[in-house]
């Protein structure tokens, strides 16, 4: 018998085949049934690259095969003619599996040799389909959240169907996409393969145009000459930080403020405290600083009012002792 193609799928599935096919979701399961080892021009999902194409051409084959059976007696062939067994032979082309070794290993309670797959503790359901083991067994999520159906790599139906959970999920990220995937299906490399999918999709290519990127200028003489350490040196402050002294019980927290030393050469930091925003703290902590550190040649800083009012303290002290001679 043939089956009209203008006629709604789904109805047509809950009409003809209403003691095995009512529920959609089982026909989606019954998928993995139809992997074929390579893909070919017979293949399904070479003819079809949607999802909802997919499961309704899976629909109409069951369809087909449930004509030629008595569904109300358990099963029985009705017809033994040459046309059904042509069929038969198609279907079962069809359903070469690309985990026929593992199907056969699970089955006879053999070691599976894919590393990938045998690490994931897989099993057999009642569907023949393998599904991963686990540890969320005692958890009350649903049995596909539990254990998802195992889903080969590179294979165009895992393909179809993270392309179809990007789409229903109006264009998530890689990330989420294999999150979404992962509540019913487990796609063996499917990080890469949500990646590659949400790479290649054209309207997220568009929502998301390239941005033009400000060229960097070119690095300061200091920052590419060799130099001992903080003699080319960077200065900023951060903070305020509250603290309270050593022996100190009750009253404020007082404020200290953190002078940040960065030399241009070796990128090495230097930490000094300073305990206000004054000039005199400043200059009071470059002197720890030299110090510890020996003097700079160079002192980069931003125009904050202590660094400037820093600055032109120190320059007239020293056109002091430029002066100093002439005074002498
Ligand atoms: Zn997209």
């Amino acid at each position: 018998m043939s089956v009209s193609s203008d006629d709604e799928p789904l109805a047509q599935l809950k009409r003809k085949c209403n003691l095995r096919l009512t529920n959609f979701q089982t026909k989606i399961n019954k998928l993995q049934l139809y992997l074929n080892d390579q893909a070919s021009n017979n293949d399904i999902f070479m003819i079809q690259s949607k999802l909802d194409s997919v499961l309704e051409l899976c629909a109409k084959i069951e369809c087909l095969k449930l004509d030629y059976y008595d569904i109300t007696e358990d099963e029985q062939i009705a017809d033994n003619d040459a046309e059904f067994e042509k069929m038969e032979d198609d279907l079962e082309y069809l359903k070469v599996n690309v985990f026929s070794a593992e199907i056969n290993a699970l089955k006879k309670n053999e070691s599976i040799k894919r590393t990938n797959v045998s690490n994931l503790n897989v099993f057999l359901d009642d569907d023949d389909l393998i599904r991963v083991g686990g540890r969320l067994t005692n958890s009350e999520l649903s049995f596909d959240q539990k254990h998802p159906i195992l889903l080969p790599r590179d294979h165009k139906l895992t393909d179809i169907i993270m392309e179809h959970f990007h789409i229903k999920k109006l264009h998530v990220g890689a990330q989420t996409l294999l999150h979404l995937v992962r509540q019913e299906y487990w796609p063996l490399n499917g990080r890469n393969n949500a990646r590659i999918i949400v790479h290649e999709c054209l309207k997220c290519y568009k929502a998301k145009p390239k941005l033009e990127e400000q060229i960097m200028a070119s690095l300061p003489r200091e920052r590419v000459t060799v130099s001992s350490p903080f003699s080319n040196t960077g200065i900023d402050l951060c903070g305020p930080f509250y603290i309270k002294y050593k022996n100190q019980r009750k009253g404020i927290f007082n404020k200290v403020y953190v002078a940040i030393f960065v030399c241009f050469s070796t990128r090495a930091v230097h930490l000094e405290i300073l305990t206000d925003l004054t000039s005199d703290a400043l200059i009071a902590t470059l002197k720890r600083f030299f110090a510890r550190r020996g003097i700079c040649t160079t002192i980069f800083s931003d125009n904050a009012t202590n660094f400037v009012d820093a600055n032109s303290k120190l320059r007239k002290f020293y056109q002091l002792f430029k002066k100093l001679p002439e005074i002498i």
